[in-house]
Parts: structure tokens; C-alpha cells; sequence
């Protein structure tokens, strides 16, 4: 499917790996130019190479703590007038509502919900004068069902989950479009490190820790970057203009719910 983005210009945060790294891989297949972030500058510019070799769009590495004031003003300073933003960061630590005091939640807030804010509020004026925009944030599927040991995520991203829900509808009318993405469990390294916790904590191997995470989900497996980049891709296209302010499980079935 042509998705009719060739030519645009996307920021995707925090890229060098994972999701994000999904996400712009998808986005450079279908002809658009990036500006990847990441803090790690080493990894981040192996993979900005790689996708600039494959899919042969430019891309523009930016390393820099994108939840910090400064590292976000370099960041936009590269990205000027995207087209596209794909929104993310690394997730809160786990925990229990005992621990968590005024500080926690005020990182958690500013990583996964105001720093998302801030980058949409940065970039979404050029795109409404410009008569076109993508937003696209990754959140989680805790947003819908919450992950009892991630409370500050939980806070967070639905936070987050609210204003996108008032704005996105706000911004439609000007051909901007924004949405969630929720992940459930993908084979990233964070998925990976969520196993090695388990099995510490349960005295059980690293593969049994995922074979008992996998029988919890309907697909009996976890995501892949590539699927969920290409969900995110879809979201940015031209053919996505009437999806507005909607929140996308992408958890192979594992959030249990009717609608
Ligand atoms: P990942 O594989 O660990 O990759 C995280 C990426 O984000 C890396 O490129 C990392 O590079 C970058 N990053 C982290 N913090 C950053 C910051 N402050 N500024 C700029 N870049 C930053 O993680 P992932 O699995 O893709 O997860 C992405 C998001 O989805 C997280 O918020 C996670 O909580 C959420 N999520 C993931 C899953 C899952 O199963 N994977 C499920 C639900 C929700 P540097 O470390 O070099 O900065």
C-alpha cells in the first residue's frame, strides 16, 4: 500500500532501538526523511546510518535527553518544520504506591507526559498552518488496564492519554491528526530486562520467566518493532486522516477487554 508520505519530514524520539527504531524504519520505507533522537549518540548514529543506507531518505541524528529542557530545544532546533511526530521515551521504573513520593512522579510526568506535551505544542502550530500533520504517541496498554507495579507509568501516560483525547479534536480540523499507540509486550530490551526481573525475583530461568508471559497473551507471543513500526506508519499516512485522538492496542490481544 502506497501511504502517500513520501517526501515528508518526521521526528521520531527516542529511536535508536526498540519501538521508536521501528517506528522510524517503517516511516524512512514509506520515503520519509527523519530526525532520529536518542541519548545514547553511539548507538543512535549506527542506526540513523543504517536506515539512511537502506532506505536512502536523509536522516538527522540528534542525541540528547529528549524529557530535559535543553536536550528538547536541540532536538527541535533539528526538527524545525516536521511534518511528523512520533513521540516517546523510556518508561518509569516499577515499583509500589508506598515508594512513590512527590519527586517520582514529577520525572515520570515530565518524561511520559509533558515532555510529549511539550513536542506537540512546539511542532503542531507549523503543521496547522501548513494545513497537514502526524502525531503519533507511544503509550502503553496500561492505559486502558493499569500494570499495578507501574503506577507512575500508569499516571503518566493516562495524564497524557487525556490531553491527547481534548486536543486531538481541537487540531483535526486544520488536517492535523493525532493518536495514541498502546503497546503490550514486544521483544524489545525492555521486554527483555521485565523477564530477566521476573526471573530473578521467581527464581525461575530467563525463558521460563517469557514462556509464562507469552501463555498470558491470546498471540502466544510477544510484538516486534517492525509490526508496531508499520502501525505507526499506517496512523501517519494520508489514508489515516478520519482516525482522530484514538488509542491503539497493539498487544497481540492481551489487554482483555470488549471494546
Ligand atoms: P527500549 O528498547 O529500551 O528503547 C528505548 C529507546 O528510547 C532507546 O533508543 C533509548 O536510547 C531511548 N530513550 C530512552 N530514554 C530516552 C530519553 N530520555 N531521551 C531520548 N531517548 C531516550 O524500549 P522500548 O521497548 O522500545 O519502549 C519504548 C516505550 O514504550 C517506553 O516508554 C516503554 O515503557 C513503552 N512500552 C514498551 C513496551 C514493550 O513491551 N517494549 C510495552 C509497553 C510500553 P538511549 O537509552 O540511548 O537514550
Amino acid at each position: 500500500m502506497d501511504l502517500g508520505i513520501s517526501g515528508k519530514r518526521a521526528l521520531v524520539c527516542a529511536s535508536s532501538k526498540g519501538l521508536g527504531r521501528g517506528c522510524a524504519e517503517a516511516l524512512a520505507a514509506a520515503g520519509v526523511s527523519l530526525v532520529m533522537n536518542a541519548r545514547g549518540a553511539e548507538m543512535l548514529e549506527a542506526a540513523a546510518a543504517e536506515i539512511r543506507d537502506r532506505y536512502g531518505v536523509d536522516v538527522r541524528a540528534v542525541a540528547a535527553d529528549i524529557t530535559s529542557e535543553d536536550g528538547r530545544a536541540s532536538v527541535l532546533e533539528a526538527a524545525d518544520a516536521v511534518d511528523i511526530l512520533v513521540t516517546n521515551a523510556g518508561g518509569p521504573p516499577p515499583g509500589s504506591w508506598q515508594d512513590w513520593q512527590r519527586e517520582n512522579f514529577i520525572k515520570a510526568l515530565d518524561a511520559n507526559m509533558l515532555t510529549p506535551i511539550a513536542l506537540m505544542s512546539e511542532l503542531m502550530p507549523g503543521m496547522i498552518d501548513r494545513g497537514w500533520g502526524r502525531v503519533v504517541n507511544i503509550t502503553s496498554q496500561s492505559v486502558r488496564a493499569p500494570i499495578p507495579q507501574l503506577g507512575l507509568s500508569n499516571s503518566a501516560r493516562t495524564g497524557l492519554t487525556g490531553y491527547v483525547a481534548g486536543t486531538a479534536r481541537q487540531v483535526a480540523e486544520h488536517g492535523v491528526i493525532v493518536n495514541n499507540l498502546l503497546p503490550g509486550i514486544h521483544a524489545t530490551d525492555r521486554a527483555d530486562q521485565l523477564d530477566r526481573d521476573v526471573s530473578e525475583a521467581q527464581g525461575i530461568s530467563i525463558e521460563q520467566a517469557r514462556r509464562k508471559r507469552q501463555e498470558g497473551i491470546p498471540a502466544r507471543r510477544y510484538g516486534t518493532p517492525e509490526e508496531f513500526g508499520q502501525a505507526c506508519a499506517f496512523l501517519c499516512s494520508q489514508h489515516a486522516g478520519f482516525i482522530v485522538g484514538q488509542n491503539l492496542l497493539i498487544d497481540g490481544g492481551g489487554t482483555n477487554l470488549t471494546v
